[in-house]
């Protein structure tokens, strides 16, 4: 069905391009309507009545005109901001991290609900979160989105021989897709990484719960950050093939 020549709809802003002296491109993820590309004229001259509203990570009610080449954006009301993601250096980069990987996951059209759902829960977490607990909200965003899109690792049982794994530190494998036995480590093609236990335990934790129940769960800070390095090796590996894409965790154009 062919879409009407204006229409509205409500969603994120994940990331903005310049163009000429006062344009933008601006790519968003909406519920119904999946990713979205908009061109924002004038949006970065003082007088524009869309200056202020298009920033990252900002959730919007925008209405689009539909133009030959790409939809040119008429209005725009906030919804909701997302201002404090920008007072820590490292929640930000969390931030660009998230929306980033939801560029890379999500496509245009219906079909991109969990996605969408999972980038709102996120990023109000991460607006107002401490530092602590940013990296322990990218680790629950990353995760529920490999599993929303068919790509988790395989830390319950080795990827290889299928058997179940021992309660104790274990090896992971990104070629693999997963946590590799003793019995089957000599045969692994590509490094592999230690995971401790803990880390295992962290990673079964965030897959089985609420967001709300990580933010307050304590996590040491090395398990966490092992359980994130796990992660980005794993997205690294397998989404950028999925995607075929150089630029993959490229924050800026
Ligand atoms: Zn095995």
């Amino acid at each position: 069905m062919a879409k009407p020549r204006v229409y509205t709809t409500t969603a994120f802003v994940l990331k903005y391009r310049n163009y000429g002296e006062s344009d933008r491109f601006i790519t968003f993820l909406s519920r119904e309507l999946g990713q979205v590309q908009g061109f924002a004229k004038g949006v970065r001259r003082s007088t524009s009545k869309l200056t202020g509203h298009l920033e990252l990570f900002h959730n919007v009610r925008v209405s689009f005109a539909v133009g030959k080449n790409i939809d040119v954006i008429t209005e725009v009301e906030i919804v909701k901001t997302a201002d404090k993601i920008n007072d820590s250096l490292s929640i930000l980069s969390c931030a660009l991290n998230i929306t980033e990987l939801a560029i890379n996951l999500s496509a245009e059209g219906p079909g991109n609900e969990a996605i969408y759902d999972l980038l709102y829960q996120t990023l109000n977490a991460l607006n107002g979160s401490d530092e602590d607990n940013a990296e322990k909200l990218l680790a629950y965003y990353q995760l529920n989105l490999l599993f929303i899109s068919g790509l988790a690792p395989e830390y319950k049982e080795c990827v290889e021989c299928r058997c179940k794994l021992s309660k104790q530190d274990h090896v992971y494998n990104a070629t693999a897709g997963g946590i590799i036995c003793p019995n089957c480590t000599n045969k692994q093609i590509g490094s592999l990484t230690n995971l401790s236990v803990n880390s295992i335990k962290v990673l079964r934790y965030i897959e089985s719960t609420d967001i709300k129940s990580v933010e307050l769960f304590p996590i040491p800070k090395p398990i966490i950050s092992d359980v994130n390095k796990i992660l980005n090796l794993h997205i690294n590996h397998h989404i950028d093939r999925k995607i075929r894409s150089s630029t993959f965790f490229k924050v800026t154009d």
